[in-house]
């Protein structure tokens, strides 16, 4: 019984949050594999809305096992802070587990990344600003503090001396910042090891341990695909690698264990931050979406870009993920516009045409999505449980899409509750196996 990746399909905010979280209660882990606290989901659940940066979704679901992987930067503080908000919430952490191979978001990194994006001006990625970036740099450059460095003081401080040594130059501006003295920093940073001790765990024997006992893992990415570092829009990309393959180098399985990878997109498009974005509408349509659909991120509250649906970019995620199953979220914003455009193709000057994502950074900053119309509906979708459920023209906008992308549509949003959602016959399959 399988492994299943979860990725965004998109440029991240798909929703995968909610989707994880139903899948979580058949699945026995849901491991992070990627990403820090830029990433945010929001679970509405009984009413009531949780919001996580760090801590997988799965949480809410009582002593189900919950790992934050090797392969994402944390930030203490933040896990911290998670931690006591979810304990004052009465959820009960016992299933939560970090990684002590993963990286460490250090107060240096925070002010690394705000003043890197201060250099850059209006050349800025539009980075959230969280030392993500600088963090991940620091693990390539071998100077990274890894979270089982917070259980001993003499080690921590020799690695955070050693980290910082290089970084004088660009820290000139915070010489006087508290939070850089090279004491302090230690002591806070024990203390934080006092707090994340019970968590910390080697943790990729157990995903093993469900996959051996085929049970079922939910390997849970962050951001998107169209965000990868290396295959996706750079340099306007996160830091890391968000893409299926991801799954195995940043929870440590292999390749084998990966049975279903599921993209999850919006029924239309949105990006926060600087970069190309093909589909954009950049006008009433475009402001309709963004508040129909609530398009403000989670983390930074930030006013999303919002667009058409690409499936230039999504046949692209296809086939760099690997996607046997496509999760469609937020069909529901499109109610009442009629008629919808989907792109297919994209054009670029001089008549150019491109049926695939082109890999030119100067050809897809130019290129715009070629849209079809279909037909719009007007029936309020919310109440849909199965696919019958949905108007004529609803139907057949999923049914162009699976046609376009060549893969199946195996879950459908219909609205930002848990239970407003629909599981097609796929879906259906692989929870009820993973249930048995
Ligand atoms: P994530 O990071 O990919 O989980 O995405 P976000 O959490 O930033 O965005 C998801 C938002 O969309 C949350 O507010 C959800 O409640 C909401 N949401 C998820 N699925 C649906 C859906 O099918 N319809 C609507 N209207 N909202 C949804």
């Amino acid at each position: 019984m399988p492994g299943l990746v979860i990725v965004g399909a998109q440029w991240g905010d798909e929703g995968k949050g909610k989707v994880v979280d139903l899948l979580a209660e058949q699945a026995d882990a849901v491991i992070r594999f990627q990403g820090g606290n830029n990433a945010g989901h929001t679970i509405v659940r009984d009413g009531e809305t949780f919001k996580f940066h760090l801590i997988p979704s799965g949480i809410l679901h009582s002593g189900k096992q919950c790992v934050i992987g090797n392969g994402v930067v944390v930030d203490p503080r933040v896990l911290i802070s998670e931690i006591d908000g979810l304990r004052r919430g009465g959820v009960d952490l016992s299933g939560l587990r970090v990684s002590a191979n993963a990286h460490l978001i250090m107060p240096y990194h925070l002010l690394l990344d705000q003043a890197g994006e201060a250099r850059l001006g209006k050349r800025e990625i539009g980075t959230t600003k969280r030392g993500i970036g600088p963090a991940y740099a620091d693990k390539a450059s071998r100077l990274g503090i890894r979270v089982q460095d917070l259980l001993d003081e003499k080690i921590l401080r020799q690695k955070i001396a050693a980290a910082m040594e290089p970084k004088a130059p660009l820290l000139r501006d915070f010489v006087k910042d508290p939070s850089l003295d090279l004491h302090q920093m230690t002591e806070d940073h024990r203390a934080y090891g006092d707090r994340l001790a019970p968590y910390i765990a080697d943790t990729p024997p157990l995903a093993w341990e469900a996959l051996d006992k085929g049970r079922l893992v939910v390997f849970e990415g962050a951001q998107g695909t169209l965000l990868d570092i290396d295959h996706g829009t750079y340099p306007f990309v996160t830091s890391s690698n968000t893409l299926a393959g991801a799954a195995c180098a940043g929870a440590g399985v292999g390749p084998k264990s990966i049975d279903e990878v599921w993209g999850i997109a919006k029924a239309y498009s949105t990006r926060v931050g600087a970069g190309p974005f093909p589909t954009e509408l950049d006008d009433e349509m475009g402001a309709r979406l963004r508040e129909a659909g609530h398009e403000f991120g989670t983390t930074t509250g930030r006013a999303r870009r919002c667009g058409w649906l690409d499936l230039v970019a999504l046949r692209y995620a296809v086939r760099i993920n690997g996607l046997t199953g496509l999760v469609l979220t937020k069909l529901d914003v499109l109610t009442g516009i009629d008629p919808l455009a989907v792109a297919t193709e994209y054009s670029g000057p001089e008549g150019a045409r491109f049926a695939s994502f082109p890999y030119h950074q100067s050809v897809l900053h130019h290129v715009r999505g070629e849209t079809v119309e279909l037909p719009g509906w007007d029936e309020d979708i919310s109440r849909a449980r199965s696919l019958d459920d949905l108007p004529a023209n609803a139907r057949a906008y999923i049914a162009f899409i699976e046609e376009q992308l060549g893969i199946p549509v195996v879950t459908v949003g219909v609205g930002p509750g848990r239970e407003e959602i629909i599981w097609t016959n796929a879906a259906d399959e692989l929870r009820e196996a993973a249930a048995a």
